[in-house]
């Protein structure tokens, strides 16, 4: 397993609308597992492929949080949101490709999702809580819109603003 760079935003990589995944290679199963290692690493609950430059329809979450909680990785190939509750919630969201930065984002408390696994094999099933909104966010991804997308136009241009500073320092080491 390796361990991919996260790209940071703004980056036209995270805002790509990416493509369904059509081979279920060994290449596909290792890409996941990359991912898996890389979202663990950060540490974050969920990855998307764009985050790492690779623009298909592939997410890796984990939202098992308690210290010494088994872990209960899931990889998603084309995952799609089915249904989803009139409920909603609210969370405190950050994400890995925008570091530091955590804002309020409301989004249906329970949906249903269907995903084929690395064997191409079509599952389906219901998140709620906190897996509920990881789903979500990572899901949007692959479609290029980001939790700030949902912010006010004022309170996106300042996360953006910082964002570009941190990478102008990140390149200058
Ligand atoms: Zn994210």
């Amino acid at each position: 397993m390796t361990l991919r760079k996260i790209l940071i935003h703004p980056d036209p990589r995270l805002k790509a609308k990416c493509t369904p995944v059509v081979d279920f290679t060994t290449d596909l199963a290792k890409l996941a597992d990359d991912m898996l290692e890389t979202m663990y690493h950060a540490p974050g609950v969920g990855l998307a492929a764009p985050q790492i430059g690779i623009t298909e329809r592939l997410i890796v979450l984990d939202c098992v949080k308690e210290e010494g909680g088994t872990p209960e990785p899931i990889i998603m190939v084309n995952p799609e949101v089915v249904w989803e509750s009139e409920e909603r919630n609210v969370y405190d969201e950050g994400c890995l490709s925008i570091p530091e930065q955590y804002a309020e984002v409301e989004r249906p408390a329970v949906v249903e999702v269907k995903w084929q696994g690395v064997d191409g094999k079509e599952r389906n099933e219901k998140f709620d809580e906190l897996w509920a909104t990881c789903v979500q966010h990572e899901i949007d991804h692959l479609d290029g819109t980001l939790f700030i997308d949902y912010l006010k136009p004022l309170k996106r241009q300042m996360i953006t603003r910082k964002m570009q500073k941190l990478k102008r320092e990140m390149a200058r080491g």
